[in-house]
């Protein structure tokens, strides 16, 4: 049966990872590694069942390799879960167990922080393995990717503004943004340092307060943000937002925003492209944090990771030239634009 699932996602190399004596129970799942060692954060979550924390693992780990190869980066795609409640079932022991295991794989899999999963753990994973990103910075870590990311975004949405309206004047057009986290408030400053409209929104009302009162941004009720009247529809909080419920509300030209998993299924992608809205895809917009921990394999460089967000521009522009000429959804376009990627590197076919 588990072969099944890896034939369907097309796997390498599925790891399950156990040690009684410290609670540890995790799966790493290495998708590909084509292109590179795979990089992909570890997730902790209390799944309801190991089915699911497999499902979720192979489902995230295949989505790296897309990410990391529209990205530009050599690193192929995998995913790491450990089966527990974060807040109480973390220990040095389970990490630093956990870091062993990473380590047997020999850097065939390099670690991350992802849901559930801090600095301060990673710090206990580095002490059993190098193969680890995301840690302090006096470590050579690079931080908080939070503004990285939204940088990114800014630049997916500079692509985007470009080929919907022929010019890059962010200023000139009024932004719907869902969520003011890390990344959400970061996105807002940046949008608002180029003098743009800002509708925002957040469960967090000290988090909405500030966008307001720093940013001069107008606050809209949680529901009211898929109705108000801007040019883009900006997902910066959760996934699945762009669904049949929400799409023929919203008056936006683009979607452009950093949160994962914007489009709920593929078909709402297709509906999406048939009502002539342009979409970002998530993916290739939010690229900024792997980028960001990408480069401290090989040493951090903060002017390196600036620059190498800008390519997130190029990324999108491909994208949206392979859409019009294969005649496809952008997020069809982002997928090929990976596997294409891949297939030229030509060591493995990845089954389409
Ligand atoms: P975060 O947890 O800091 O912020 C999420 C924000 O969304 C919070 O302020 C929360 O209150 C708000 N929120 C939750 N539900 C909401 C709702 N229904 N309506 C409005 N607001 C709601 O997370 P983040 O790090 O800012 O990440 C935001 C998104 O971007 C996530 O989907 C994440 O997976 C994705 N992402 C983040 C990074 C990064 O560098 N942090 C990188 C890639 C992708």
């Amino acid at each position: 049966m588990i072969f099944e699932h890896l034939d369907t996602y097309g796997h390498e190399q599925v790891v399950f990872c156990h040690n009684k004596d410290v609670g540890l129970k995790a799966i790493i799942a290495i998708h590909n590694t084509v292109l590179g060692p795979a990089l992909g954060g570890t997730r902790m979550w209390p799944y309801d069942s190991e089915q699911d924390a497999l499902n979720d693992v192979l489902r995230l780990s295949r989505g790296m390799t897309y990410k990391n190869a529209v990205a530009g980066l050599n690193l192929g795609g995998g995913k790491a879960v450990i089966i527990g409640d974060p807040a109480s079932d973390k220990s040095e022991g389970l990490f630093r167990a956990f870091g062993q295991f990473v380590e047997s794989l020999g850097g065939r899999y390099i670690t991350a922080e992802d849901v559930g999963i801090d600095v301060n753990d990673m710090e206990l994973v580095y002490r059993e393995t190098q193969f680890v990103t995301g840690v302090h910075q006096v470590h050579g870590g690079s931080g908080d990717p939070s503004p990285f990311t939204a940088y990114g975004t800014m630049q997916g949405l500079l692509a985007a503004l470009n080929r919907k309206f022929g010019n890059e004047d962010v200023g000139n057009y009024s932004y719907a943004v869902q969520g003011l986290g890390h990344v959400g408030i970061e996105f807002v400053k940046l949008l608002a340092e180029r003098g743009a409209k800002v509708f925002v929104t957040d469960i967090n009302k000290d988090r909405v307060a500030r966008a307001v009162d720093e940013y001069g941004a107008e606050a809209v009720g949680l529901d009211e943000i898929y109705d108000v009247n801007a040019d883009v529809y900006s997902p910066c909080a959760l996934g699945g937002t762009v669904n049949e419920q929400t799409l023929p509300r919203l008056k936006a030209k683009i979607i452009c925003g950093a949160a994962n998993n914007q489009l709920v299924n593929n078909a709402i992608g297709d509906e999406v492209e048939k009502r002539g809205i342009l979409y970002a895809p998530d993916y290739a917009v939010n690229a900024g944090g792997v980028m960001n921990i990408s480069l401290e394999i090989d040493g951090y460089n903060r002017e390196r990771a600036m620059r190498m967000m800008r390519t997130i521009y190029h990324n999108l522009t491909r994208i949206f030239e392979i859409s019009e000429r294969e005649g496809v959804p952008t997020y069809m376009a982002a997928d090929r634009l990976a596997e294409e990627r891949i297939q030229t590197m030509g060591k493995l076919k990845l089954p389409l």
